[in-house]
């Protein structure tokens, strides 16, 4: 299977409405997050469903780590549902800009490095409050590089 580096991340209406209600329902004193399931077709990763952090994700005022077995139970979910693969994650900088840090960065090599997983590009998007709203940013994590790339939001129905 041949994918082209990924210059696109779009967020459905389904999994943004998950982010949403996460990033203005959780206690931001820390960081929180999910995993991001979807499709990599050409140049664009397209996110169906986006995960909550889980009751065991570490969550520090600079850091997120997801709750595996939260994040398992989703992804078999998401698989039987419409093939979606696991794509990535997201998670927020409550007091920082919208960038991967080094840490973050690191995990996502370790998961780049893992053959079992099948990465082609990890995918990260970092939400932080600017100007009182939250703003995210799409990343790409491909060989040694992470890169910016566009992202796109589907808006999300009913009450913000
Ligand atoms: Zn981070």
């Amino acid at each position: 299977m041949t994918q082209q580096p990924v210059a696109v991340v779009h967020l459905t209406a389904p999994a943004a409405r998950v982010i949403t209600t996460e990033l203005r329902t959780a206690d931001h004193t820390t960081e929180t997050g999910g995993i991001l399931l979807g499709h990599h077709t050409r140049d664009t990763v397209t996110v169906h469903h986006a995960g909550t952090p889980g009751p065991a994700a570490v969550r520090t005022p600079t850091y997120f780590l997801r709750d595996l077995a939260h994040a398992q139970a989703l992804a078999d979910a998401a698989f039987a549902a419409d093939s979606s693969v696991w794509v990535g994650e997201w998670h927020t900088h409550p007091t920082g800009r919208p960038v991967p840090s080094a840490r973050d960065t690191a995990t996502y090599r370790d998961l780049l490095d893992d053959p079992e997983l099948g990465f082609h590009s990890v995918i990260a998007v970092v939400f932080a409050p600017r100007q009182g709203r939250w703003t995210g940013a799409a990343w790409t994590c491909h060989g040694r590089r992470v890169a910016p790339v566009e992202l796109t939001i589907s808006p999300v129905d009913g009450p913000r």
